[in-house]
Formats: structure tokens, sequence, C-alpha cells
């Protein structure tokens, strides 16, 4: 085959043609792949067809990108979760009969009713692929092998991983059904060189290392993949999980219903948009594409979901997009810090953005401090006020905390230029997580959270 061919190994991108593609090529491109996804969509899913309807726009109406931007509606799971109801499980939002269907999946539905998540074996195929991208800018290859601490259920989490690594045609190790202890000895007995978690659970492993005497960095894995939550791109939360393991440590932000979106760059700043798959806008409460350089809500549409199409498909996620080159030499979007926050995670300080990883980050820079932490948020007359709940280190002494306290609020008037109460607590006083940490705890009123209320889809 073509790809073990040592100058195709040696090479920097999985694809350099469209990961190298000047913008210049890359848009309009873009708009022919929008154009047919649109058609599509409107032709086979009733639930797009009466969206495009009620908002008056036809498929032959979006010509331009800035038609897309202007004129064709944002979703929401909402609609969809309804669209759903009307037959469930998929009703109106399919586009394509069930007997194509290769996988389903669905979210937790910790939030509410469960988000059906149908694949056809083409959409399965190219959602792994979207993991290759990253796992080849992160130098792995078909040689190594991949360790999934993962429980392969009905959520799609690692699963698009699993597509990824036989895309990639490396070897698959399955934790699945097993405790953490019978983990990290399958790992001491088979050398996977990656291991694939969720960043709090990749921390995790290390206490349960330390019960067993085990010393994670002592072992085969040079490269630990996380998703699932931000963690990776939050160079302090990196740090640590690449000093317990002793391996590098990449990311990869994808979202349940549209699969891995965004692939880690190598140079671990930030995640990249898959521009293969995917399309991306960041919007501003009003609906409208803020600047680059500027945070906002990330709006997606993907290429590859014959089954389910999602179109300008709202994440709910925070992103800083930028035009200026990462370093890496891709020409795909880059998104710094990769997720910053959820959009209801919002916080204004006295007319300042505060974002829930940022703050995460500086809190790393104070010595004393450990990474068990929580945001609580609350309103008054005013203003947004953030209070940090964040344990100490085992060896700092008990009359220090008052002290380290006053250095955390220091760090961050000066790095945010406003003030963010810090409370040091003795160790083991917070919640333990295995897989995703809760961390933002919201005592604000509902009126007082971020709301995409204008744009198209309004
Ligand atoms: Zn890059």
């Amino acid at each position: 085959m073509q790809l073990y061919k040592p100058e195709v190994e040696a090479q920097r991108f999985w694809n350099p043609y469209t990961q190298t593609m000047p913008r210049a090529e890359l848009d309009p491109l873009h708009l022919r792949k929008l154009q047919t996804v649109i058609a599509y969509a409107y032709a086979r899913s009733p639930m797009y067809r009466k969206l495009l309807d009620r908002h008056k726009v036809r498929p032959e109406q979006i010509r331009t990108l800035d038609d897309f931007v202007k004129r064709l509606p944002f979703i929401d799971k909402k609609e969809i979760l309804d669209a759903q109801a009307v037959n469930p499980p998929f009703g109106d939002a399919l586009a394509i009969s069930e007997d194509f269907f290769h996988q389903r999946f669905a979210t937790s539905g910790s939030t509410g009713t469960p988000l059906h998540i149908p694949l056809t074996y083409h959409s399965a195929e190219l959602w792994g692929e979207s993991w290759v991208y990253g796992f080849w800018a992160a130098g792995l290859r078909a040689r190594h092998s991949f360790y999934f601490a993962f429980n392969w259920g009905i959520f799609a989490a690692f699963w698009s991983a699993y597509m990824g690594v036989r895309r990639l045609g490396a070897t698959v190790i399955s934790g699945g059904g097993l405790d953490s202890k019978a983990r990290l000895r399958q790992i001491e007995q088979y050398r996977p060189d990656v291991i694939l978690a969720t960043p709090t659970y990749a921390l995790y492993l290390g206490e349960t290392a330390r019960e067993l005497g085990m010393d994670l960095a002592k072992t085969s894995i040079s490269h630990v993949f996380v998703a699932g939550e931000p963690g990776a791109s939050i160079p302090a939360t990196r740090r640590a999980i690449e000093e317990l393991w002793g391996a590098k440590c990449y990311e990869l932000y994808g979202i349940a219903e549209l699969g891995p979106t965004n692939p880690g760059c190598p140079l671990q700043g930030g995640v990249h948009l898959c521009e293969e798959w995917y399309h991306a806008l960041v919007v501003d409460e009003s609906g409208h594409p803020v600047p680059y350089g500027e945070v906002g809500e990330h709006i997606v549409t993907s290429y590859i979901q014959d089954g389910q199409p999602l179109i300008k498909y709202r994440t709910h996620d925070l992103v800083r997009w930028t035009d200026v080159p990462c370093g890496c030499g891709t020409t795909w979007l880059y998104y710094p810090g990769g997720v910053l926050g959820r959009t209801d995670q919002m916080i204004i300080v006295k007319g300042v953005n505060v974002y829930p990883s940022a703050l995460e980050a500086l809190l790393h820079r104070v010595a004393g401090l450990s990474e068990h932490y929580e945001l609580h948020v609350g309103r008054d007359a005013l203003n947004d006020f953030v209070t940090v709940k964040v344990e100490a280190r085992g060896e700092i002494d008990e009359n220090r905390y008052a002290s380290v306290g006053r250095e955390a609020e220091a760090v961050f008037k000066s790095a945010i230029g406003v003030s963010i109460g810090v409370e040091v607590q003795k160790p083991g006083s917070l919640p333990r997580y295995e897989l995703k940490a809760k961390r933002f705890f919201d005592h604000r009123p509902a009126a007082h959270r971020w709301q995409l209320s204008g744009g198209p889809g309004a």
C-alpha cells in the first residue's frame, strides 16, 4: 500500500492537498460543498424542508458564502429533538432510509431527552478519518498501538477514534468493561504507545497508579490523546498530564452530534477545524460572525452526515478563531486555546469577558494550588462575580492558605484586570470525578446568561 512508503510515512500531513490549500481555494470549495448538503437536506429531510420554508429561503438562493451566512437559519438541538419526537427515534430529522444505518449513537440526555445520532457507513468512516489528521500530525503511524480506556457505550465518545485507528492501520487494544487497576495492568502487559481518555480520567489514573505503586511515566505510553472536555490546550493541564505519563499530550475537540470536528494542532496550543469535512462560523449573540481574533459561539456544518444532516448547527461552545498561522503549516482555521467554555458559561465581570479555561490556566501558575477547583458564578445588581474554590497541595501548611489565596487573586487581577475571589481549601475537600469533572456552578438568574438571540435563525 502506498501508505507504507517511507517518504509517505515521513510526510507532515495526512492529506497535504487540503491541509495546505490556500484560503482563496478553500472557500470556493466550501461553497460548493455547502450548496450540495443544503440541496440534499432540503430534498430529503422533512425537518430541513420545513425550516427553510419557514425562513423563506430555497437552496438555489445560496449563491455565495455571504448568502450562507446571512440567509440560512441556524439550527439547534431542540429542533432536532422536536423532529425526532414526530416519529421516534429519528422522525423528521432523517434524510436517508434506516436501511443504510451502520451505527447509532445517542447523547446522554443529562439535560433532557437524549438526541439520537444515526451514522451511515460512509459517515462513520469519515468521522474516524477526522481523528487521523490529529494522529498523523502527532507523528503516529500504522506501526503504533492505541489503548482505549473507554467503555464502548451508546455515547459516540471514543468510538470515532476507534474508527480512526482502523483507518490509520494501527493496532487497537480495548480497555472496555475494566476498572482502572485492571486497565493499568493491561497497559503493563500489552505495552501500547498511545492512550485515549478524557483529561479528567488521564489524571485520575495517576491516583490509581499511586495506589498500585506504579509509575505511569515508566510505562510504554508515549502519547496521551484526550477528548471530551477541554484539557490539552490549557497549558497547565497539558503539563500535568505530560508529567504524569512522561508522554506528549494532544487533544481532539468533537461534538457528539457532529463528530470529531477539530483535531488538535501538533504544536499543542489549540485545535484546527477539519475543513475537509466541516465548515464553521464563530458568531456573537446577534448571530453575526465575529472578526478573527475574537470569541463567539461555534456554528458548524457537517459535509459527512448523510443520515441526519446538520447545517449551521449551534454547538453552544465558545471558541476564538483566528486567521493567524499557528506555525504547524496547515491553512485550516485555528482556535488557540481550544474550547474556552460553553456559551452558558460566559462570564462578564465589569465589562470584561472571563473564560473558565483562562481561569484554570491562571490558577496553575500559583505554587501550592492543586488541579482540583470549582468556579462559582453569581450576580449582584450590576455584575457577574466569580469565586474560585481550590484545594491546596498537601505540602502547604493550613496557616498559609490565606496568603496563597491572595497570591492567586493578584495573578487574576493582573492577567484579566478584574477581581476574582479565591478560597483555598484542604486537600480532598472537593468532589472527585472519574470521567468528566463538574467545575462550573452557575448561581445567576437565567436572564443574565449568554443568549443567541439574533441572526437568520431568530
Ligand atoms: Zn497548527
